[in-house]
């Protein structure tokens, strides 16, 4: 029981709340930190957040929460301007609110090593790790869109790369090349119809990072993990908050959009062994777009807009790639459930990658038709 492992009085000790007789549970469906539910019986009045942070994947755990602090505080300075602005009407935009240390920071380290840090529970939220209907689908738009518009004047070198080269595809290639030299699992034979598949298309895959190297595309503060499931929504299925911010740093608007719709678009799951199962939900792929889009037209470039379809392209391409890989290198990253799965995710990407290319052009004409809508309707308002 995870419970039991780790000397919570202590851990809790270290965090400016007042002491109480916390009842804790392991919380949510994340894969990469702790995450526990500290509540105070009954009524749940204070309940908090306690995660343990995954410091095999996050090494620099001191740049990360500056990172997290950082751009929670623009988020809130900008929820209330905007409520201010605005008066009454809307409920204010929610963040994350980390609790702060007695040493003033916002982590602590345990006895054992591990780091620690603690938000206040959203009470009456959730998060769905699939999405099912087209109000979900918009309301996630809505939410990275309205994200990364928030974020758009916070300069980008103000963060660090909690994952140096997370997604690079350049980097991951090369990990792929080295993988398929060395062939220590041999195992090469065996997928070299994947490997050409995805080599053939290497060079047009880099295209968002040399536009983004010849300062065509501008480098922002982007979330790197758009899963669906990083999202709050209330009982009524309205955004209430965007979390998980280990991985925002540094990075290019196309891959949030490109891993939003890689998971919402696709109608089989992620590792789906059935290849005729894995078909394109266009729907749910409008719905994201036009709430993604209405809160992003205000300042998104062409150069932007245009790198939307090829970040849709690029991210289930990247997973392959990153999948096949450590399918080479003997499943030495990714947790596996048994031999070949990540074959069979490579597979399951390769194939939704197929069924974009083959769509790109009507991908590329929903968000087009939908930029032109809210240029309209934004003209005619200034009219
Ligand atoms: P991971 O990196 O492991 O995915 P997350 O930060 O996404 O960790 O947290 C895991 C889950 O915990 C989320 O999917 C969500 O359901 C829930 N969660 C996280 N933060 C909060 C919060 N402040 N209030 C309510 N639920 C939360
Ligand atoms: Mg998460
Ligand atoms: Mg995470």
């Amino acid at each position: 029981n995870e419970v039991t492992t780790y000397d919570f009085k202590n851990i809790i000790a270290n965090f400016k709340i007042s002491s109480g007789n916390f009842d804790i549970k392991p919380f949510g469906s994340g894969h990469i930190n702790d995450t526990f539910l500290l509540t105070t019986e009954p009524g749940y009045e204070d309940a908090y957040l306690l995660q343990k942070i995954n410091h095999f994947v996050f090494k620099n755990i001191d740049g990360l929460m500056n990172n997290m602090l950082r751009v929670i505080n623009h988020l809130k300075e900008k929820a209330e301007k905007a409520e201010k602005a605005e008066k009454a009407g809307r409920p204010a935009k929610e963040t994350l609110t980390l609790v702060q240390c007695k040493n003033n920071k916002y982590y602590c380290q345990d006895h054992q090593g591990n780091y620690w840090r603690m938000t206040l529970f959203l009470k009456d939220t959730q998060s769905y790790d699939l999405v099912t209907t087209t109000k979900q689908a918009y309301q996630g738009g809505c939410a990275f869109g309205n994200f990364h518009c928030l974020l758009c004047d916070l300069d980008p070198a103000l963060l660090v790369d909690t994952i140096p080269d997370f997604l690079n595809i350049e980097k991951r290639l090369d990990s792929l090349t080295i993988a398929i030299k060395k062939n220590s699992a041999g195992l090469v034979r065996s997928v070299r119809s994947e490997l050409f598949f995805l080599l053939e298309r290497a060079n047009s895959m880099g295209e968002i990072l040399q536009l983004g190297r010849a300062g065509i595309l501008p480098l922002r503060i982007t979330h790197n993990d758009t899963k669906f499931n990083n999202i709050l929504l209330n009982q009524h299925d309205e955004v209430q908050c965007v979390i998980d911010l280990d991985t925002v740093m540094p990075g290019y608007i196309a891959y949030d959009f490109g891993d939003a719709v890689r998971s919402i678009i696709n109608t089989a799951a992620e590792d789906e062994k059935d290849l005729d199962a894995i078909q394109l939900n266009m729907p749910l792929f409008e719905a994201f777009a036009k709430g993604y889009l209405g809160k992003t037209v205000s300042f998104l470039t062409e150069q932007e807009l245009k790198s939307l379809v090829k970040g849709v392209l690029l991210l289930p391409y990247m997973q392959a790639v990153r999948f096949l890989t450590d399918y080479l290198e003997g499943d030495v990253y990714y947790k596996t459930h048994f031999p070949g799965h990540n074959l069979q995710r490579a597979r399951a990407q390769i194939q939704l990658f197929k069924m974009l290319e083959s769509k790109k052009g009507k991908l590329t004409d929903i968000i087009q038709q939908e930029w032109l809508q809210l240029k309209n309707d934004l003209g005619v308002l200034k009219a």
